[in-house]
């Protein structure tokens, strides 16, 4: 047994009442972006604030508390029972410090900003959307001194999303890939090897045919279909309901195939993560991934550093060539330049391996300093398009292609954008220490087989659920703390040797 300690035990009990209310939730959240009537949106959030606000009350109800706490000063717990301690000490915390009052503002603020932000999206007017921006702002700089932090206000918010992050580590990351960023996009742009567009983007598909095709490779990936769903949403996303229950989506656009197809393979990346914890923490505060870092690393391994590669492309061309019709007149590399352009460009959920940080780089400064107030809601437009052009050569013709692109702000998320670059960083660390243990790992893809990969993944990251903070468990399982000097060689590997 995991869990001895009757004190521990006691907390677990407590634990499965608001586990089971997340459960709920989960299949809720899953059920609005598939296959929930739009009319019962309204029903629905109702429904699902209500369950939040009990789940709160749950874990703050003070008997509850007064065990953690207990539980918190006693010796010989063994590393699992910490690792559930440290879980909910740090959310009791966050909540603690919150003040209820502040909570709801920005629940119903952001809800509000919401519909706004996709009118004035749709509309292509910012000052529709600034007052509501101005008081997510304010709403995330108060959460910031009540949360409390030591050197930068951001600090404390780039925690809420990734558990020990400080600004001045999110800078120093920045630091070491922006620039060999810059220079190996100087170089694909002058090669031209990795083009800017290709004629593959236009090409229109039959969805029910590439449906097969993601369901084919999601096969060949060794996703369980008795533990999960491939279904259609807006935007693709993993929902993890329980590990033995972690459903995907792509969506179907009928053209440029390669968005739904890795879309496919990304979302792969995150249901392999929940499906390979430890069954052991099911119902318990264990049963999640480590941070939302480590999981988008998880995403970002499978999508661009198998998916992306010439050697899964010329694996899955014949299954390609066989459903989509028009891929006669291409050859196998063609499809991989196709799966690699690089083109400088305004929307960051589009942005290519070279470019993406770019874009997330962008949002980290403003954010920082919107924080701090050095800058006002006002100028963000501005300063959007300025930094944009300075950093990749291009600026937005429109807010909707700005400043209104990423609904993040709207849900008064702030602090969340670095994380997806946390994510690009950890995948390329994780690569150079899969093959120092598979060294054949090209052969591996190149025969499906994918189950020493998932293997190495489940003993280092996957099974640990959220036993350790991130920066803790790369430091244990990899036997070195995050170095985002793997990306940054990733990239040269990659894009000017050619070699990946
Ligand atoms: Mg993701």
């Amino acid at each position: 047994m995991l869990f001895e300690n009757p004190t521990i035990k006691e907390i677990l009990k407590h634990y499965r009442v608001i586990w089971a209310l997340g459960h709920a939730r989960g299949l809720m959240g899953w059920d609005s972006e598939t296959y929930m009537p739009r009319m019962g949106v309204e029903e629905r959030s109702i429904a699902a604030a209500e369950i939040a606000v009990l789940s709160q009350k749950l874990l703050l109800e003070p008997k509850f508390v007064e065990l953690v706490e207990k539980a918190s000063s006693m010796e010989g717990l063994n590393e699992y029972e910490r690792g559930v301690v440290r879980v909910l000490e740090r959310a009791i915390r966050i909540y603690k410090k919150l003040p209820p009052s502040l909570v709801a503002e920005k629940a119903a603020t952001s809800q509000k900003a919401k519909a706004v932000w996709r009118e004035a999206k749709e509309k292509n007017d910012f000052d529709m959307f600034k007052p509501y921006l101005a008081k997510l702002v304010e709403l995330n700089r108060q959460t910031a001194e009540y949360l409390g932090y030591e050197e930068h206000p951001y600090d404390a918010l780039l925690d809420l999303y990734e558990e020990g992050l400080k600004t001045r580590e999110m800078e120093r990351i920045y630091d070491a890939i922006i620039p060999a960023s810059r220079s190996v996009l100087e170089k694909v742009l002058e090669e031209g090897y990795y083009p800017q567009h290709h004629p593959l983007e236009d090409e229109r598909y039959d969805a029910k045919a590439l449906e097969e095709v993601n369901r084919r490779i999601l096969d060949l990936l060794g996703y369980p279909w008795d533990r999960g769903r491939l279904d259609v949403s807006a935007h693709p996303f993993t929902s993890g309901i329980g590990v033995r229950d972690v459903r995907i989506t792509t969506r179907y656009e009928g053209f440029d195939f390669k968005r739904s197809l890795l879309a496919v393979i990304h979302e792969y990346g995150h249901a392999l993560y929940n499906l390979q914890i430890d069954e052991r923490f099911i119902a318990t505060p264990l049963a999640g991934g480590a941070s939302m870092g480590v999981h988008e690393s998880q995403s970002r391994f499978w999508e661009n550093m198998i998916g992306r590669t010439r050697v899964f492309v010329e694996t899955m061309y014949p299954l390609l060539r066989e459903k989509l019709p028009f891929l006669e007149k291409y050859e196998a590399e063609e499809v991989y330049r196709y799966f690699n352009t690089v083109r400088p460009s305004l929307i960051r959920v589009e942005a290519d391996e070279v470019t993406y940080n770019f874009h997330t780089l962008l949002r980290f400064e403003l954010e920082k300093q919107l924080i701090t107030g050095e800058i006002s809601v006002d100028e963000v437009p501005e300063l959007w398009a300025d930094t944009l052009d300075r950093f990749l050569g291009v600026k937005p013709r429109s807010h909707a292609e700005g400043v209104l692109q990423d609904i993040h702000w709207s849900m008064g998320a702030m602090g969340y954008f670095p994380t997806y670059t946390l994510g690009n960083v950890i995948a390329a660390q994780l690569r150079a220490h899969i093959l120092r243990e598979l060294p054949n790992l090209d052969e591996l893809v190149r025969n499906a087989e994918f189950k020493p990969i998932q293997e190495w993944l489940r003993e280092k990251i996957h099974r640990w659920g959220s036993m350790y903070p991130p920066q803790e468990l790369l430091a244990k399982k990899l036997g070195e703390p995050l170095n985002p000097e793997y990306f940054a060689k990733y990239l040269v590997e990659k894009y000017v040797d050619k070699r990946i």
